[in-house]
């Protein structure tokens, strides 16, 4: 059987990540106690996900001419990404984030857009027809929005499945939020798209009721350790995810994405491809850093069973 295509648009970033006992106040200097540089990116995150989940998957994207770009490149291959649609930016460098992560695991984050911000409707209106030919189109708001609301609409009008990630929080336009088919906020993305604030189940089911009025049919709102709101059409429920010692959550979400779409590209019901996406962020919460914690296929199967 032919597999089901996939198009990843978004960002590629190396991450710079410090761990430090407390977050560094204005004026002063501190000392980290681990530093590491990992590949990640939102748009990189998702698409690494899918890639080692098994999908037939695409990435649009860009990085800068540096040497970090390259290799970045070379192992998005090693993971199972079709890399045609990744070009390199002259004169840029690739996207950063540098990161502080405190002794309570949460994090502090500054991001350069460096190459991303070359991924312009025009840019990404290059593979038009790769878009119109996939199942399914996963992308995230570390892109120029005006090229999400245009390739939203392109994919919307040829049956090709819209799922986005509104991360980071953003609010979105109508025009884009009615061509979305699947919406993956966290409570944070939930409460700046919706206003409501998110916390529990109820005020889960709130703003999903919110973006299904907006003309999305499915929300899943990520709940962190307890899981996630599932709402199909008005009905939701609670799917819970699975209990792990976290070490941390960078590309919890991100992991949680890839692999619900590639999941559901094999047809699998929604409530056990959301049970797989938590399987498989739960074990990247256990592992440090963005793409070297997202798991393989045989892992996720391994630790389902
Ligand atoms: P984001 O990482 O985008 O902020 P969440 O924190 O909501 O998103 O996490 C996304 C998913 O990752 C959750 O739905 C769950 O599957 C998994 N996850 C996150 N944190 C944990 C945790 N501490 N333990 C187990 N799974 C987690």
């Amino acid at each position: 059987m032919m597999k089901k295509k996939l198009i990843v648009l978004g960002s590629i970033n190396v991450d710079h990540i410090m761990n430090v006992q407390q977050f560094p106040r204005p004026g002063e200097t501190i000392i980290g106690s681990t530093y590491q540089i990992a590949f990640g990116g939102k748009g990189a995150n998702q698409a690494v996900a899918a890639g080692r989940g098994g999908a037939d998957i695409q990435f649009i994207a860009a990085v800068g001419d540096d040497d970090i770009g390259q290799r970045i490149c070379e192992q998005l291959k090693k993971d199972n990404i079709d890399t045609r649609s990744i070009s390199k930016i002259r004169n840029e460098t690739t996207g950063v984030a540098l990161i502080y992560v405190n002794g309570q695991g949460e994090n502090q984050i500054g991001i350069y857009a460096g190459a991303n911000a070359a991924v312009t409707p025009e840019y990404a209106g290059k593979y038009r027809q790769d878009i119109i030919q996939a199942d399914a189109l996963l992308m995230q708001l570390e892109t120029p929005l005006s090229t999400i609301a245009e390739m939203a609409k392109l994919a919307k009008a040829n049956n090709t499945q819209v799922i986005v990630n509104p991360a980071p929080a953003q609010t979105l336009a109508d025009d884009i939020l009615k061509c979305i088919d699947i919406i993956t906020p966290n409570e944070t993305e939930a409460e700046r798209l919706t206003g409501i604030p998110v916390n529990d189940e109820k005020s889960a089911d709130k703003a999903s009721q919110y973006l299904h009025q907006k003309g999305i049919p499915t929300v899943i709102i990520t709940l962190g350790s307890k899981g996630a709101w599932v709402s199909m059409n008005g009905q939701g429920k609670l799917i819970t995810g699975f209990k792990v010692k976290a070490v941390d959550t960078i590309a919890a979400g991100d992991t949680f994405n890839g692999m619900l779409v590639t999941a559901l590209l094999e047809d699998m019901p929604m409530d056990e491809a959301v049970k797989y996406a938590h399987a498989s962020a739960a074990i990247a919460v256990t592992r440090a850093g963005a793409q070297p914690s997202v798991p393989w296929r045989d892992e996720v199967e391994k630790f389902l069973n």
